[in-house]
């Protein structure tokens, strides 16, 4: 199967600094002779940020951008060395236009379906220090690439790696989570409330990529990446929120 696993700030970087302890237990997760898979990794702009000495998310652009550049190398050494010995990792840093250009598109797909053939495991991100769009919000975050990027390599599954344990609804004084979402409705979409803290996404945003990559045929989870199975389990869904694929694979 093939596998695309988002990780959020929260769950990588909180607070900046990159938890290698965390990140190796998700890399342990991986059934790396069975699957192919492709990393969407969030972190580069908090772990940059704290890196080179700020207190806390700059307001301006270009320190953003300065930012994802610093931390982004920190991510990718970490990563380096956490498939030490395993498999080879490749850094792609992506942006609005790689999915709304036809040649782009088309591009991306070649080079990413050359090296899942070549038993590379890519690592991906927004091209935070150029792509500013994205930075100033006017574009998506990684939540939204990931599905995009599901879509584009044909993927079974999209996992959302994040730190709360899935889509919850008002339940009385207790709010119950959703098992498994067929349809998003905007009423579920309303009861998002706000944004990550370092990172961009949130739960909104978490739905709508999952519902654009379910629509495309794709298996999505959102799930606690702090669960010590988070993977499998998500996958068996046996933790997390569900959104079935909508051409039947199963
Ligand atoms: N690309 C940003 C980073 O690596 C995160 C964007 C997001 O949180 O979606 O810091």
């Amino acid at each position: 199967m093939r596998l695309v696993i988002k990780v959020g700030t929260s769950l990588i970087a909180p607070g900046g600094k990159i938890d290698t302890v965390r990140m190796r237990a998700l890399v342990d997760q991986l059934d790396l002779s069975r699957h192919e898979y492709l990393v969407v990794s969030s972190g580069a702009i908090a772990s940059g940020m704290v890196h080179l000495g700020l207190k806390e998310k700059p307001s301006s652009v270009p320190q953003m951008q300065a930012c994802a550049a610093v931390g982004q190398s920190l991510l990718m050494h970490t990563y380096e060395q956490l498939f030490f010995g395993k498999k080879v990792v490749a850094q792609l840093l992506l942006s609005n236009d790689d999915f709304t250009s036809p040649v782009r598109y088309k591009n991306l797909q070649n080079a990413l379906n050359e090296l899942l053939k070549l038993g590379v495991v890519p690592v991906i991100n927004e091209n935070d220090s150029v792509s500013v769009r994205e930075l100033v919000g006017a574009f998506g975050d990684n939540d939204e690439l990931s599905g995009l990027l599901a879509t584009a390599v044909n993927a079974d599954w999209l996992l959302l790696l994040t730190d709360v344990d899935g889509f919850y609804v008002p339940n009385g004084k207790r709010p119950k989570i959703v098992r498994t979402i067929r349809k998003l409705t905007a009423e579920m979409e309303a009861l998002c409330d706000g944004k990550s803290n370092l990172g961009r996404g949130g739960m909104r945003s978490k739905l709508r990529a999952a519902k654009a990559a379910s629509e495309s045929g794709v298996h999505v989870a959102i799930v606690n990446g702090r669960h010590p199975s988070a993977i499998p389990s998500g996958m068996e869904r046996k933790i997390g929120t569900y959104f079935p694929p909508h051409d039947g694979k199963s």
